[in-house]
């Protein structure tokens, strides 16, 4: 199950990639083209504009109309409807490439001193390069989301 997110919702798209959905996320696109993706791609497209949702399904595209307007309450519509469960990979949350484990050795001098002290385990994303740990500047959305995503196999 594949997504692409409209732009309204960029950061339930980043929550969802750090989950291990794959979520394609566009700054700016025109409604048509996010249709043609939807469709051409085979993915489900997330929306609030209602508009936007009736004509993708006009356009026999997948699409889910997101009702609320605060990330917690989206990213549980969306896990409610499609039944969503962490995926064994995250995805980088800034690119939506897989993030890789690495080890403590490989990000010494790449992290801050204290985080490379504190934390025991690292992921590295397989396309811009950027480091994650446990306990980052996602844990306000890792409180939200209602599971760790660091602690998977
Ligand atoms: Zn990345």
């Amino acid at each position: 199950m594949r997504f692409v997110a409209d732009v309204m919702v960029g950061k339930l798209a980043r929550w969802l990639r750090i989950m291990g959905y794959d979520v394609l996320y566009f700054n700016s696109a025109e409604d048509n083209f996010l249709i043609y993706v939807a469709k051409e791609d085979d993915r489900i497209l997330l929306t609030r504009d209602r508009r936007l949702y009736s004509d993708a399904l006009r356009a026999k595209a997948k699409a889910f109309c997101i009702s609320s307007s605060d990330t917690t309450r989206q990213f549980e519509e969306v896990k409610e409807a499609f039944s969503l469960k962490a995926r064994p990979v995250a995805r980088c949350a800034l690119c939506n490439f897989e993030l890789k484990k690495v080890s403590k050795d490989e990000v010494d001098g790449l992290v801050p001193e204290f985080v490379w002290h504190r934390c025991e385990v690292f992921w590295r994303c397989s396309g811009c390069g950027k480091i994650y740990w446990s306990g980052t500047h996602l844990k306000n959305m890792v409180k939200h989301m209602g599971f760790d995503p660091w602690e998977r196999e």
